[in-house]
């Protein structure tokens, strides 16, 4: 089967590495004034990594699993020496003192880092409109968003900028680019992949994963960086699995399950695209049984989510106090403590990061933990019970990625709330620590945007869910992309 995957690893013998960043640097440089995915582009050290790849291949040393292929990498993963934003005028200046575990396995296996990308500030957005540095445009079309908070990765990938991308996922940031810019990606199993170097947003949902062309990209990079690392306690302690050789390796028979809810509030053109897929699904494997079922605790997802994720990123973000991390206080920035602190954040901060803040900090504070924290904790394992109980009846589940294709940019308004409610079908995973999987299915018809179909599976079936998505690729190729320029 031809895949835009394979092809590019072929190339990579066939005209060399160098050969290829070369190729990448200058569509780079010739485009992404009009995308604005990267962040920065590592050119000198994008060639060093090359001509390595090159002289391997010259002494008939076998590559690693990445094969040569060439990487993008959201900004909020360390790379060493190598600026580490986050999107954020926080961190515009702030260098990273050493790897993140995933790129230094990207960098073990001969995967050739390009440079980072754009995201929303401190992964806090679906549309990729919210990083402090630029702006990211859907590369299918000028005018919409590439989505969030991954969008410099999604964007890069449609653009042809690179083979792949290392991205990262809390509540959609891999799913929704993925699908609204016709790619694929996945958010694994929460502890697949170490978090040790991600600038963290919510520790208990973060996970890194890829964004690619198709499943084979998506099963290379989680085969270079999953796996048990001593920095990261919440890894899996387990053998490797090998994701791209069981890939092609769909059971013949499963029980899939579609929740009625997935469809509540989905545009019509996206809820016939996916019915459709799941019609030629059933005719192209007869032993799959697909059946709708009733799953009314899943409309608790979106509040729990952002309960939890508020709590967490206020947390988080606590660090960043003017003395010690991010950017420092300066004379005018007042004489006591709380001034400074309160004068630096009110600067380098955008409008949501700052409202995730506030929020999170009113629901952590003693007076209101129990009417919002404790709750959100207790439906949280209510919803993760369920999907195990499901689980026993269901080998995956499926349905849309997103219950609309990408937006105009302007068109949502930007109080947060309409945005949030865009995440409604991906935060469940998250909340259950489920690998969840996008492929692209189509476009609609009236907009030509692309659309994805949304694949969920156990915890710890990402090999299922990855063989999955393979098998919806031989139905629905997603490429060849084809950005306006
Ligand atoms: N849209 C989600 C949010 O804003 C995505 C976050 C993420 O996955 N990093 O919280």
């Amino acid at each position: 089967m031809n895949s835009y995957t394979q092809n590019a690893l072929d190339e990579v013998k066939k005209l060399g590495a160098k050969k290829r960043v070369e190729t990448f640097l200058a569509k780079i440089k010739e485009h992404d004034s009009q995308v604005g995915s990267f962040i920065e582009v590592y050119d000198n050290w994008a060639l060093e990594q090359a001509t390595k790849i090159d002289e391997k291949i010259s002494k008939s040393i076998p590559l690693g699993i990445m094969g040569g292929l060439v990487v993008a990498v959201k900004n909020n993963v360390s790379i060493k020496g190598k600026r580490l934003t986050c999107g954020s005028k926080m961190l515009e200046n702030y260098i990273s003192p050493y790897n993140s575990t995933a790129i230094q396995r990207i960098i073990e296996e001969d995967g050739i880092v390009i440079g980072s990308v754009n995201l929303d500030e401190f992964c806090c957005g679906s549309d990729c409109l919210k990083s402090a540095l630029k702006v990211t445009s859907n590369p299918l079309d000028l005018s919409r968003v590439a989505g969030g908070s991954s969008g410099g990765s999604s964007a890069a990938m449609t653009a042809g900028f690179c083979d792949l991308t290392l991205s990262e996922d809390t509540g959609g940031s891999i799913r929704c680019p993925a699908s609204f810019c016709g790619v694929s990606g996945i958010h694994p199993t929460y502890g697949t992949v170490s978090r040790y170097g991600v600038s963290d947003m919510a520790m208990t949902f973060d996970q890194l994963g890829p964004i690619a062309a198709d499943s084979l990209g998506n099963a290379i990079l989680l085969d270079a960086i999953s796996g048990f690392d001593e920095y990261d306690s919440t890894t899996f302690n387990s053998k490797k699995t090998n994701y791209v050789s069981s890939l092609n390796k769909l059971p013949d028979t499963l029980k899939i399950g579609i929740a009625k809810q997935f469809f509540v509030g989905c545009d019509n053109e996206v809820e016939k695209s996916i019915r459709k897929t799941i019609t030629d699904l059933s005719k192209n494997n007869p032993k799959i049984v697909f059946e709708e079922f009733d799953f009314p605790l899943i409309e608790n997802a979106l509040p729990i989510y952002y309960l939890l994720v508020f709590s967490e990123f206020a947390s988080a973000m606590q660090k960043f106090d003017g003395l010690r991390f991010g950017n420092k206080w300066n004379e005018n920035d007042g004489t006591d403590l709380a001034s400074i602190v309160s004068a630096v954040r009110s600067k380098s901060f955008g409008t949501e990061v700052k409202r995730r803040i506030i929020l999170g900090t009113y629901i952590t504070t003693k007076e209101h933990q129990d009417a919002w924290l404790t709750k959100a904790l207790q439906a949280r394992k209510l919803l993760v019970d369920e999907f195990d109980k499901i689980f026993n009846q269901y080998d995956l589940l499926v349905g849309p990625t997103m219950p609309m294709v990408a937006w105009k940019k302007g068109e949502l308004s930007s109080d947060g709330l309409q945005m949030y409610l865009a995440d409604v079908l991906t935060v469940p995973a998250n909340c259950a620590g489920l690998p969840a999987g996008t492929v692209n299915v189509g476009n609609c018809p009236t907009n030509k945007m692309p659309i994805g179909f949304q694949v969920i599976g156990n915890r710890g079936s990402d090999e299922l869910v990855l063989q999955f998505m393979s098998a919806i690729e031989k139905i629905s190729p997603a490429y060849p992309f084809k950005p306006v320029f």
